[in-house]
């Protein structure tokens, strides 16, 4: 039995931070994925989790199987395949920290999955999918995801879903919201940043975002995060505002995953249903998931960067012992 199952990317990020001494890039191997990210932060506050994604038989398709299965995911539902690399990132960073993506991914191993090849016990036996939009981007993973979201549905149990816009992945900017639009209407719980929402409606008040998701998609919960300004939640009985602790951030790498994660966490622990959260849970909510993810962006890269739930009690309990 599992908490959540996902499916979706995999892949190697190079943050080009430094160079040497020729003035050339040096790059640092960081495993990646934003579900990946996501099911870390669910295992971390003791969920169990199982993923579903492909990679390929090269060193570093073995590295994020290792480094998911040493975060606590169930990995069997990781189909390795020779035909294909494992998919590359390479992030970049100017002045103010902020990142840039470029993809080596004509195909990627990630985006060669497909529904034939998913272990569909492995949403069975889940309370909870989850899904994001690099795996709407390229066929047949687009078809597979597709119908592994109808699978669950039609299973009954919840369904998540974070669009992490990432543009170069997509032939036009039309195909990502078409896309991503799809994912909202599909979905119980919405973790979407201030960004995308600017990006598919022009808005940029989040509670007017929130109240497009509930009115239009139908989503019974919905958490707005907006960077250091913290995340706004809601749902059709109550909103809550999450403030950011005192941070020193150093990389950003997988916050908003960390947020939807343990924001989920939170729920499932709860025993309630998102749409039964009254404002000062949705509150408790919030500055949970605020919290680990804050305190993640203090340290680099995604999964090794969750902090403890000691660590994030602590910090919400105003200690200075973090
Ligand atoms: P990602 O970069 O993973 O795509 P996102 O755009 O989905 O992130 P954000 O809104 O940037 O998500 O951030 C999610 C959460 O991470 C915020 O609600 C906040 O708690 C924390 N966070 C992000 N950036 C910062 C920061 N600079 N300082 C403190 N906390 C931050």
């Amino acid at each position: 039995m599992y908490d959540v199952t996902a499916i979706g990317e995999l892949l190697i990020d190079f943050a080009a931070r430094d160079t040497d001494a020729a003035g050339y890039p040096t790059m640092k191997a960081n495993p990646g994925g934003a579900p990946g990210n996501f099911l870390a932060a669910l295992s971390k506050y003791g969920l169990r989790t199982a993923f579903l994604g492909k990679v390929g038989t090269d060193a570093f398709g073995g590295l994020l199987i290792n480094t998911l299965k040493e975060a606590g995911i169930e990995t069997k539902g990781i189909r390795q395949d020779s035909s294909v690399f494992t998919t590359l990132a390479f992030v970049t960073f100017d002045a103010g920290g902020d990142r840039s993506f470029s993809f080596a991914r004509k195909p990627g191993a990630d985006t060669q999955l497909s529904f034939e090849e998913l272990d569909l016990e492995l949403i069975d036996q889940a309370k909870v999918f989850h899904f994001g939009t690099l795996s709407l981007t390229d066929e047949p993973v687009r078809a597979a995801t597709k119908r592994a979201v109808e699978y669950a549905r039609k299973k009954g149990g919840w369904i998540t879903f974070d669009p992490n816009l990432r543009l170069p992945l997509w032939n036009t900017p039309d195909e990502a919201r078409e896309q991503i639009l799809w994912g909202l209407s599909q979905a119980d719980v919405v973790k979407i940043s201030d960004e995308e929402a600017e990006f598919l409606w022009g808005i940029t008040d989040e509670e007017k975002a929130a109240e497009k998701l509930q009115k239009e998609f139908g989503v019974k919960l919905s958490m707005v995060t907006m960077g250091p300004r913290g995340a706004y939640l809601s749902n059709e009985k109550a909103a809550a505002r999450a403030a950011c602790p005192r941070v020193m951030p150093v990389d950003t790498t997988g916050a908003g995953d960390i947020f939807g994660g343990s924001a989920v966490a939170w729920l499932l622990k709860s025993g309630k249903a998102p749409e039964e959260l009254d404002e000062k849970e949705l509150a408790a909510m919030g500055a949970f998931a605020s919290t680990a993810a804050s305190l993640s962006t203090e340290m680099p890269g995604g999964i090794p960067s969750i902090p403890s739930e000691e660590a994030v009690l602590k910090k919400l309990r105003g200690s200075e012992a973090v």
